[in-house]
């Protein structure tokens, strides 16, 4: 038996790949916005996009956060997450 590495689903592309390298926005429970979890410290259900700018273009272009998370979020979102990876 291999380690166990939970897998997660790029909200872009809909493939699955190991958590740990992936970008993962959630929720901050203290303001309500939605953010990159850079420091993997905000708790609550995330929302995962490939480290990739193929992905990161398409989860702007489909309104990927804002479709997981049921609410508005500004665009400049993905420009930050295009600095992440
Ligand atoms: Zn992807």
């Amino acid at each position: 038996m291999g380690e166990h590495i939970p897998m997660r689903m790029c909200i872009a592309c809909r493939a699955m790949h190991p958590q740990n390298e992936m970008l993962r926005f959630v929720r901050d429970i203290k303001d309500g916005m939605i953010k990159p979890d850079t420091d993997k410290s905000l708790f609550g259900r995330g929302a995962y996009i490939c480290k990739n700018g193929k992905c990161i273009a398409l989860a702007k272009k489909k309104n990927g956060l804002a479709r997981h998370f049921k609410c508005e979020i500004p665009h400049t979102i993905y420009k930050t997450a295009e600095e992440l990876i």
